[in-house]
């Protein structure tokens, strides 16, 4: 196995409390090559976390600690392991110039991030966080007018996702592409997205991003599927999209979770960021 390029630390609010060098071990155990430590980046300073819990992403004073002790790491198993630095950063509409903003600022601190959609506006203007919880998914789906209506603003949040200038620290790898099917199994599908889904990969492939193929999914009770299906994984792989695994896991033990899953698949280790 390669390696497990998208993972969360403590230093989100919902995490576990297992500490970074734990995942290093357990991706040791597992015999990874490679691990990405993806954490959440935080939130512009603008923008109200929609999530009732308000704990989507890591505290903007935790980001040095939480970039020293990967650094740490890196250095303290790099005869082992080869651990890069990053974030998961949250693509909001309407937020492009405060998350260029902190692109630019940790950037060249890091090695490998994903860029992903959570946070959708409805047509009300208010924001919701598309995967904190099965009832919150029901509220977004009452405010945009629709499964069908909300599902279009996800394909269009995405879409623009990948064109956004967020400048030259700007994530190469979407995130989770079908988050929005988390809770499927209360909220089936309301249509067939595939001309949103080829398109969006059509526009992945020509502004050269890769694709984050997310197993986390599998372990959600109401989606069970990996992000995004297999179909659509067929469906990059033909286009010459790169594949890169993730866990998306939270906790230590969740390191390379379900990757024999994903066996049949051209996995490939990120482009790793960026002339630095
Ligand atoms: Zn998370
Ligand atoms: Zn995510």
């Amino acid at each position: 196995m390669i390696g497990d390029f998208h993972v969360h630390t403590h230093y989100c609010q919902h995490g576990s409390a297992d500490n970074m060098e734990a995942y290093v071990l357990q991706a040791l155990a597992k015999g990874l090559t490679h691990l990405s430590f993806t954490e959440h980046a935080p939130l512009p300073e603008s923008f109200s976390d929609p999530a009732p819990q308000k704990d989507s992403t890591m505290d903007r004073d935790k980001v040095e600690a939480y970039l020293k002790e990967g650094q740490a790491l890196q250095k303290q198993y790099a005869q082992d392991l080869q651990i890069n630095i990053g974030f998961e950063v949250d693509y909001i509409q309407g937020y492009e110039h405060a998350t260029k903003q902190f692109l630019d600022m940790y950037g060249a601190e890091t090695d490998d991030s994903i860029l992903s959609v959570h946070m959708l506006q409805a047509p009300d203007k208010s924001f919701f966080c598309i995967d904190f919880s099965e009832e919150e998914f029901g509220r977004a789906a009452k405010a945009f007018g629709g499964l069908t209506l909300l599902y279009k603003a996800y394909y269009d949040s995405l879409q623009a996702s990948v064109e956004a200038e967020l400048g030259r620290f700007k994530p190469k790898r979407i995130g989770h592409i079908t988050l929005i099917q988390k809770f499927q199994l209360a909220f089936p599908q309301p249509a067939d997205f595939w001309p949103e889904q080829r398109q969006l990969l059509a526009l992945m492939k020509k502004n050269g991003y890769e694709l984050d193929v997310n197993t986390a999914g599998l372990y959600k009770p109401l989606c069970k599927e990996i992000y995004p299906s297999a179909q659509l994984i067929q469906h990059a792989v033909a286009l010459g999209i790169p594949l890169v695994p993730g866990s998306d896991s939270h906790a230590a033990a969740g390191i390379g979770k379900g990757f024999e899953k994903l066996q049949a698949f051209p996995l490939r280790v990120p482009q790793t960021q960026i002339s630095k």
